[in-house]
């Protein structure tokens, strides 16, 4: 049997996620952190327990999770739903209420991948030349296709930077009203490295607002957990149709751990965001190498002939992710240890040297 015709179509079409697992000395392409969030006095005694339980289900709630989330936010566990990563928050967000979905490009690719495996009709509309949202092209777009649901990335990944505030708040107005009618999921992943926290307290005010964030960029990919905030009639809708026990026990446990004790945490933060200076400041001062600013844990910069240095970065041990199939010759780099930063501006320079 031929299996591929037995596909449904838009699966047939699509293609997978892919992630390098290129074996490098300085991985810097996929926006984790440098620092575990988990400090070693913490880890063994604390799990001893979870793991003498391995034989139960986890908690499919993940009440503890959620109350501490829920405490430090100050909304209620009622507000937040857990998933294993944002990834899959993504997918049940858009399986719950279906498309048209709409974003800007260049933006996280599982809005599109997720749309399609969905079968929904999904509307990528191209940023403005500062990144920023085009307000002419997104209203349009609204009231073109009247997407059910509009995911926007702030900061944005791979550009770096926050969208205006003013040009969501204005999205989520021109959404909550009666002739637009569309959810706006404001993903802020890259949140803890921008500082900014303007879309939680609207909550209040727009029902049709979605807060989405992830333990992911903090020190905790391995773990797989995000979470979305949002009003209890959204929260509980989603919750219909998510996995009874999408989030493992030792997630849970581990996550639990990093939030009650949040100082490795924090000390990661503070860390990148100081190194992404530094490093946004190198590469300014590198000859044909144009950094663009950043409010995330990554640097996008331009660089002629991207596709063979990101080739040649790899070579020397760097492994970047190449951008140049969405951005015109683009690299993006996560910010590493000084010592990993250090590596990769050798190399780079190196590089363009000869
Ligand atoms: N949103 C954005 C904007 C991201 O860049 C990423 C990770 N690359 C995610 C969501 C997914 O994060 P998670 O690891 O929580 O699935």
């Amino acid at each position: 049997m031929d299996i591929r015709k037995f596909v449904r179509p838009n699966i047939r079409s699509l293609k997978a996620y892919h992630a390098e697992e290129i074996p490098c000395k300085v991985k810097v392409d996929a926006n984790e952190s440098p620092y575990s969030a988990i400090s070693n006095q913490q880890s063994a005694i604390s799990l001893e327990k979870t793991l003498q339980a391995l034989n139960r289900y986890p908690d499919p709630e993940a009440k503890v999770f959620r109350r501490l989330i829920a405490k430090d936010l100050h909304v209620k566990p009622e507000n937040i739903l857990h998933g294993n990563g944002s990834d899959e928050l993504i997918y049940y967000v858009i399986t719950t209420f279906g498309g048209p979905v709409l974003y800007p490009v260049p933006a996280f690719s599982m809005y599109g991948i997720i749309s399609q495996a969905l079968n929904e009709k999904k509307i990528g509309i191209p940023l403005d030349d500062n990144f920023d949202l085009d307000m002419g092209k997104m209203l349009g777009a609204m009231k073109q296709h009247r997407p059910k649901l509009i995911f926007l990335s702030s900061p944005n990944n791979p550009t770096g930077n926050c969208f205006s505030t003013g040009k969501i708040l204005e999205i989520i107005k021109r959404a909550s009203s009666v002739r637009h009618q569309s959810l706006v999921v404001v993903d802020e992943a890259y949140q803890p490295f921008s500082g900014k926290n303007e879309f939680l307290p609207m909550m209040d005010k727009f029902n049709n607002l979605v807060v989405m964030r992830t333990l992911s960029k903090i020190g905790l990919a391995g773990l797989r957990l995000g979470f979305l905030i949002a009003g209890e009639e959204i929260i509980n809708e989603v919750n219909k149709v998510r996995l009874p026990f999408n989030v493992n026990a030792l997630s849970q446990a581990v996550a639990i751990m990093a939030l009650k004790n949040k100082n490795p945490v924090r000390a990661n933060i503070a860390s990148v965001i100081s190194q992404r200076e530094a490093l946004r400041t190198a590469l300014d001062n590198i000859d044909g190498i144009t950094p663009y600013p950043s409010d995330a844990n990554f640097i996008l910069f331009s660089v002629a002939g991207a596709d063979r240095i990101y080739g040649r970065l790899l070579r020397k041990g760097v492994l970047v992710r190449n951008m140049s199939g969405v951005i015109r010759d683009c690299l993006r780099v996560t910010v590493g240890t000084p010592e990993e930063n250090k590596i990769f501006l050798k190399a780079l320079k190196d590089i363009l040297r000869h």
